[in-house]
C-alpha cells in the first residue's frame, strides 16, 4: 500500500491537478492520496477569516472569490458533465459552510482558533473532492475523505497532536473498505478531529506530517511526498540556487533538516514513519521520472548534506549562580514553556556558570513576555534572565561528520571568515546535525558559505577529470 502526498503548487491550477491523478494512477494499487489546498487558498482563507473579524467585508468578499475562482477553474478542468456536476455540488457545499462560519466570525468580531481551523479546512475539503472527481473522469474508482473523520487529534487548535491508536482505529473503519473495494482513496491533508468532534489543524505545512499518520495508521509500504523540487537539496534553492539533490538521508538527518527549516517537510513528518520503518520518498511532479529523496532508517553516511537555517527564534539564557538553585529553576523555565506552548529547540548547559541556553520558537509577547513571566515564578531564586530575538538557527545537517570536531572547527571557521557573529553553538557525539545560533540577519550568508565550505568542495573533487588528448580520441574511435 502506497501513501502520495501532493503539496499545494501540485494542485496549483487543472493542469497541475491532472498531472496528479496521472501520477497516482501510475503507482501501484492500493494507493491513497493525500492532497494540500491548492497553493495560495490556505492565505486566502485565512485573510478572508481575519477579515470578517474586523467586519470589513470588502476583503472578505475578495478573498473568498479568490477562493472560489481557484476551485472553479479546476472544476472546469473535468470533461465528463456528471463528474463535474457531482464535484460542483460538494464543492458547494464546503464554500457554503465556509461563508457561514465567517458570518459567525463576523457576528463575534472576532477569530478563534476553533473558527480558524473550521475556515481553512475548506481548501483540502475542496481538493480532495476535485482530485477525486479528476481520477474518476480519467475512467478509474475514487473517493474522496474528509480526515476531519480520521485522524484524531487533541484539542489544541492550529497545531493538534494526533492521537495514532484512535486515527489508526478510524482507518481501519473508515479507508480500509474503500480501499478494499479497489478505490483510490484521496484524503485531505492538514486536518484532524479534536476530542469533541471539531476540525483541527496540524500546523501550516501540515499535509506532509497527515501523510506519514495515514500511512502508518494503514501500515503502507511507501509514502511519498510529490512537491515542487526534485528531492531534498543540499540547501533551500531559493537562497542556494546550486543546491543538488541528496539521494538518500537517515530518518534523523531528515528529522533534523525538517525541525531547522528545510519547509520541504513539515517538522513531524517522519516520526510515524521510524516506529514502523515506513521508507518517505521526496520527488517532484514537475520532474516525475527523477529518483528523488528516500529517507530511511539507515543512509549513506559521513559527510554533512545539507545546510538549512531557521529564523525568526528567541535565545534565552539563565544564569543562576548558586548550583543548587539551577533544577528548580530550570524546572521552572520548562513548565512555562510547556504552558504557553512554545517549543523548545535546542538546550545547552556551560554548568561552571550554571547557565543554561535554551532556543526559543517565537512567542506572542517576545522577551518581555517570556522575562516577565519567568522572573514571576522565579521570585525566590536568585537567577538572571536575558533574552534575545530575531535569532536564526543554523544546521549543518549530516550523522556522523556533524558529530566530529573537524565539522564544528570548520563551520566555525567559515562563519569567522564571513565576520558572522556565533551567539551560541551545540555538538553532541550522537547528533546528526551541528547547530549554530546567529542573528536571522545573517542567515542567507551563513547558509551560502557553508554550502560553499561542505557541499561545493565534494561536487568538485566528484566531477571527472578531463581526459587526455590520446582518450579523447579512443572516446570518439570506440563511439564511431
Ligand atoms: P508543498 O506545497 O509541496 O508542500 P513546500 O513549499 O511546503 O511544498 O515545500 C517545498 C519547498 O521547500 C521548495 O520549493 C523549497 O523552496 C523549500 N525548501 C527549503 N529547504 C529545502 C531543501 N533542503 N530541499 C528542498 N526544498 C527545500
Ligand atoms: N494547506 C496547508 C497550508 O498551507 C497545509 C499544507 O499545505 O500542507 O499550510
Ligand atoms: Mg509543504
Amino acid at each position: 500500500m502506497i501513501v502520495l502526498k501532493f503539496g499545494g503548487t501540485s494542485v496549483g491550477n487543472a493542469e497541475r491537478v491532472r498531472e496528479a491523478a496521472r501520477i497516482a494512477l501510475s503507482q501501484p494499487a492500493p494507493r491513497v492520496v493525500v492532497v494540500s489546498a491548492a497553493s495560495g487558498v490556505t492565505n486566502a482563507l485565512l485573510d478572508a477569516a481575519r477579515a470578517a473579524a474586523r467586519g470589513d467585508n470588502t476583503r472578505r468578499a475578495e478573498a473568498v472569490a479568490l477562493i472560489h475562482a481557484r476551485h472553479e477553474e479546476i472544476l472546469d478542468g473535468i470533461a465528463s458533465p456528471l463528474q463535474r456536476r457531482l464535484a460542483w455540488y460538494v464543492v458547494t457545499e464546503v464554500q457554503n459552510v465556509l461563508d457561514a462560519t465567517l458570518d459567525e466570525v463576523e457576528a463575534a468580531g472576532e477569530l478563534t482558533a476553533v473558527h480558524s481551523d473550521r475556515i481553512v479546512s475548506t481548501g483540502e475539503k475542496c481538493l480532495s473532492t476535485l482530485l477525486a472527481a479528476t481520477i474518476r473522469d480519467m475512467g478509474h474508482e475514487a473517493e474522496a475523505v474528509f480526515t476531519d473523520t480520521i485522524i484524531a487529534t487533541d484539542g489544541r487548535h492550529g497545531s493538534a497532536r494526533p492521537d495514532r491508536g484512535q486515527t489508526r482505529e478510524q482507518a481501519e473503519h473508515l479507508i480500509v473498505p474503500l480501499l478494499e473495494s479497489g478505490e483510490t482513496v484521496v484524503a485531505t491533508g492538514f486536518i484532524g478531529f479534536g476530542p469533541d468532534g471539531a476540525t483541527t489543524t496540524l500546523g501550516r505545512g501540515g499535509s506532509d506530517y497527515s501523510a506519514t499518520l495515514l500511512g502508518a495508521a494503514l501500515d503502507a509500504d511507501e509514502v511519498q511526498i510529490w512537491t515542487d523540487v526534485p528531492g531534498v537539496l543540499s540547501a533551500d534553492p531559493r537562497s542556494v540556487p546550486s543546491a543538488r539533490v541528496v539521494s538518500e538521508i537517515s530518518y534523523d538527518e531528515a528529522q533534523e533538516l525538517a525541525h531547522f527549516g528545510a519547509k520541504v517537510l513539515h517538522p513531524r513528518t517522519i516520526r510515524p514513519a521510524v516506529a514502523l520503518d515506513i521508507p518517505v520518498r521526496i520527488l517532484s511532479t514537475f520532474l516525475p521520472d527523477q529518483p528523488g529523496t528516500v529517507v530511511m532508517r539507515q543512509a549513506d553516511s559521513s559527510r554533512i548534506k545539507a545546510v538549512t537555517a531557521l529564523k525568526g527564534l528567541i535565545l534565552m539564557t539563565l544564569d543562576v549562580p548558586e548550583l543548587e538553585d539551577l533544577a528548580p529553576a530550570a524546572s521552572a523555565v520548562f513548565r512555562i514553556m510547556h504552558e504557553q506552548c512554545v517549543e523548545i529547540l535546542s538546550v545547552s548547559q556551560a554548568s561552571s556558570r550554571r547557565r543554561m541556553t535554551y532556543i526559543l520558537d517565537a512567542v506572542t509577547g517576545g522577551c518581555p513576555n517570556l522575562q516577565s513571566l519567568i522572573a514571576a515564578e522565579l521570585d525566590d531564586i536568585d537567577a538572571e534572565i536575558s533574552c534575545r530575538e530575531e535569532v536564526a538557527v543554523l544546521a549543518a545537517v549530516g550523522e556522523g561528520a556533524a558529530s566530529t570536531p573537524a565539522s564544528l572547527t570548520r563551520m566555525l571557521t567559515v562563519l569567522n571568515r564571513e565576520k558572522i557573529r556565533v551567539l551560541s553553538t551545540n555538538q553532541q557525539t550522537t547528533n546528526a546535525a551541528l547547530i549554530t545560533v546567529i542573528h536571522e540577519e545573517d542567515a542567507a550568508r551563513a547558509v551560502q558559505a557553508l554550502h560553499t565550505a561542505f557541499i561545493r568542495p565534494e561536487l568538485t573533487v566528484a566531477r571527472p577529470k578531463r581526459p587526455r588528448k590520446a582518450s579523447l580520441l579512443s572516446e570518439s574511435l570506440r563511439v564511431g
